[in-house]
């Protein structure tokens, strides 16, 4: 790991693994910069959650970049007119919720506007321990990504998972060891753009069992009457 500096990207989605992110690397660096991307997802609710966290955490700048290639490709749930079914594609094996590229594309703008600012440090909220699967996810790709971006850009980055290895319960778990739990009350994660959340999609699902297994009541139903 090269030595911390003063600052740091993180990707902040608005969901609820971008908010542990934000406090996590609001605890740790002194300066802290969040990156949205404007990719045409259907639901417009997931950037204001985004912008929401930055400012509760008081970054130092938000910013959205749009990135509309993704939506002309469409053909995924997230961006196209596609239902959100929690059926894999039977071609890939993947959900129909999966975005190829997406992660890819997303880490290389926040590596070149870290460039830009001088910093090393990026942080990110991938997890392959009981996510949907998605290969963009997995510690080796982040590796490798990380030494191409290293050498496309002669520079010395780092990409920080700290959820890599932790399940959706621990992960509620660090967040209210890091003092952010009350965080969660502003993240969106229905599939379906839902507030309040639809509670049936597989990212509703995957967040109430996250929620029933750490033993911990989730902020943004409380935030909204809903329990
Ligand atoms: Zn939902």
């Amino acid at each position: 790991m090269n030595e911390r500096g003063k600052q740091v990207v993180v990707l902040c989605s608005g969901g609820q693994d971008s908010a542990t992110c934000l406090r996590w690397a609001a605890n740790r660096w002194e300066q802290v910069y969040t990156i949205a991307f404007d990719y045409g997802q259907r639901h417009r609710v997931e950037l204001e959650a985004a912008a929401s966290l930055a400012k509760l955490v008081g970054v130092v700048e938000h910013r959205v970049l749009p990135v509309s290639a993704l939506a002309a490709l469409a053909g995924n749930a997230l961006t196209g007119s596609d239902m959100v079914r929690t059926e894999t594609n039977a071609r890939s094996g993947l959900p129909n919720t999966f975005v190829p590229g997406r992660n890819l594309i997303f880490l290389t703008l926040a590596a070149a506007w870290a460039y830009q600012l001088g910093t090393s440090d990026l942080v990110t909220g991938v997890c392959q321990t009981d996510y949907s699967g998605y290969p963009d996810c997995r510690e080796s790709t982040i590796a490798a990504l990380s030494q191409t971006l290293q050498a496309g850009m002669e520079y010395p980055f780092t990409i920080h998972t700290p959820l890599m290895h932790i399940t959706k319960a621990q992960s509620i778990e660090l967040i209210r060891q890091e003092g952010g739990l009350e965080l969660l009350a502003h993240t969106h994660t229905c599939y379906n753009g839902a507030v309040p959340p639809c509670g049936e999609c597989s990212a509703c699902i995957l967040r109430a069992r996250g929620f029933s297994a750490a033993g911990i009541p989730d902020p943004l139903l409380e935030r909204l009457g809903r329990v």
